[in-house]
């Protein structure tokens, strides 16, 4: 998979990718991410990449010839020529839900814009990416992008979050981030994946735990549950006694307890879209009652 960052400042981003596991799946070649200098794209002695905005108003907009002639240089063309160009397959050649069975690679490809206004950012929009070949990701500046840049070329816009940044590269890192841990090979146990915070309800792994229902095996959408390592006794409070027995499915049970609670503590908004099992329900009923 390959992200291709558009920016204004390409060296935000040297450093960024060098730790852990993006520095090593850039390094195995699982990955790679290519910055582009927005100015390389402008003609003037000043390098001008803004303008004023009209209508009047506070700051300065990215103008869009620049944006448009890093788009093309990466071989990006406006979405209407992408989509008249997109191969039509035949009936035989598309899947039971009626994609294509093999994309192009024009629909392999996102272009997004981050923007504040941006749908948000989340770990099932970092899924859908994860299974593309190629994410285009154009950083703003000062007041935003010209938005004919978004109606012409962008396929979304992504937000991370309800605040506003002083830029997109920041954006453009957490999307690289969050999404290439997803490809599979990045981490290092394929399954962590699912059990993290807002991880899917996993149907393909851990399937020889009896007695467990099977939406416990991945986290369902709900955050995850705490972690403790060594030593057993830290500032005067001890790891919980039933990590410590050994009893897998004990040790299960409660990890999905700790899941709910924190859950219903810190994110109630995401039980009411989870795949939570009868048994989860009734431990959240419990849970609530005990908080009231
Ligand atoms: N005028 C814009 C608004 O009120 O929505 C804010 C522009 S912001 C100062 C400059 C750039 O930072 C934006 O064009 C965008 O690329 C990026 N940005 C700011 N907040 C963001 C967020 N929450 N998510 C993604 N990108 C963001």
């Amino acid at each position: 998979m390959r992200f291709e960052i558009i920016t204004i400042f390409p060296g935000f981003f040297a450093g960024i990718f060098e730790h852990g596991i993006v520095r090593r799946a850039i390094a195995e070649e699982r990955v790679k991410v290519d910055v582009h200098d927005l100015r390389a794209f402008t003609h003037d002695r000043h390098r001008t990449v803004d303008d004023r905005p009209f209508g009047g108003g506070e700051g300065m907009v990215l103008k869009p010839e620049p944006l448009a002639e890093a788009l093309a240089a990466l071989g990006i063309a406006p979405k209407a020529e992408r989509a008249a160009s997109a191969p039509t397959l035949a009936p035989e050649e598309r899947r039971k839900d009626g994609a294509p069975a093999q994309l192009s690679s024009a629909q392999q490809t996102r272009v997004i814009l981050l923007s504040a206004q941006g749908r948000p950012f989340t770990q099932a929009v970092a899924r859908e990416l994860a299974a593309l070949d190629r994410v285009v990701l154009i950083c703003g500046r000062y007041e935003g992008v010209d938005e004919r840049i978004n109606q012409l070329y962008c396929d979304m816009e992504l937000s991370i979050g309800d605040y506003v940044l002083s830029g997109g590269e920041l954006a453009a890192a957490v999307v690289v981030d969050a999404t290439m841990r997803l490809i599979p090979g990045v981490l290092g146990n394929e399954a962590s994946g699912a059990f993290e915070s807002f991880g899917a309800a996993d149907a393909e792994i851990a399937t020889d735990v009896e007695g467990v229902p099977r939406s416990q095996h991945g986290a369902g959408g709900l955050l995850d549950y705490p972690h403790y390592t060594r030593p057993v006794e830290f500032g005067g409070l001890r790891a919980p006694e039933v990590l410590l027995n050994g009893d897998h499915q004990q040790i299960r049970r409660w990890r999905r307890e700790q899941q709910l609670r924190k859950t219903l503590a810190n994110r109630p908004d995401l039980l009411e879209r989870a795949a939570l099992s009868e048994e989860d329900r009734r431990l959240l009923e419990t849970i609530r009652r005990e908080r009231q």
